[in-house]
């Protein structure tokens, strides 16, 4: 189910304004091929958070064809983003779209399972506050949140922001009834323990939304 009333999606989507034309382009296309990019409001709610909070370092899990990247260098105008994604084809769709957009400078895609390159990224930044990132969009694997959320926080600076996509699973986190496949039980499972998870961490304060498909913002304490 959408969490979203669909008539108040679609109006509210009437005034959805891309980027650029590119970024229209990319959006259709991956729109029509079925790639899980993030959803016209969320796009929205997400650039005005990082309009306001203006992020130097973003550090993005789930690249897919490398959609998010694009909107968020082309909001933030000297942000550098790094960026981590398993799958083989996507990598090099979002590394040509990426040369495409002539962003080669500011976005570095990492190949591999996000696990392993937090862990390497941690090997190479020897002090979080002058070289961490001071945002995170978690937006890969469902069930694997809370490990994506252990491994940023060492590489995150003080007051960094946590953004999680799709936290109510088309509503499947708030309630069984709308779990209708078997194999859907344990990301649903292992969102619901995340959720607790970061809304009684002491470290943060957490809200969410119900936009899209669920947004919680995170922020670290200082
Ligand atoms: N953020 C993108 C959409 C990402 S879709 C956008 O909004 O434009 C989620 C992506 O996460 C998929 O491309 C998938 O291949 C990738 N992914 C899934 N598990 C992963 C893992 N363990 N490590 C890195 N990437 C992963
Ligand atoms: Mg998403």
């Amino acid at each position: 189910m959408n969490i979203v009333n669909d008539k108040v999606t679609s109006y509210l989507d009437s005034f959805y304004q891309p980027m650029n034309e590119n970024l229209k382009i990319l959006r259709e296309e991956a729109e029509e091929k079925a790639v899980p990019i993030i959803l016209r409001d969320t796009e929205a709610c997400i650039l005005n958070i990082i309009r306001i909070q203006k992020p130097q370092r973003i550090l993005e899990i789930g690249t897919a064809v490398g959609y998010s990247a694009l909107c968020f260098a082309a909001a933030l105008p000297e942000t550098e983003i790094v960026s981590l994604e398993i799958n083989e084809d996507m990598y090099r769709t979002a590394t040509a779209n990426v040369e495409k957009n002539g962003m080669t400078n500011r976005i570095h895609i990492k190949l591999g399972d996000a696990i392993e390159s937090l862990k390497e990224l941690k090997t190479c930044i020897t002090d979080a506050e002058s070289e961490g990132f001071d945002m995170v969009f978690i937006d890969a694997a469902k069930g694997h949140y809370r490990e994506f959320w252990d491994e940023s926080i060492p590489l995150c600076r003080k007051g960094a922001v946590l953004l999680s996509d799709n936290v109510l699973l088309k509503a499947r986190t708030v309630s069984d009834e709308y779990v209708t496949e078997r194999r859907q039980k344990t990301s649903v499972r292992r969102m619901r323990e995340y959720i607790q998870y970061i809304t009684k961490a002491k470290n943060a304060d957490t809200a969410i939304l119900p936009v899209g498909d669920g947004i919680a913002i995170s922020v670290l304490k200082r």
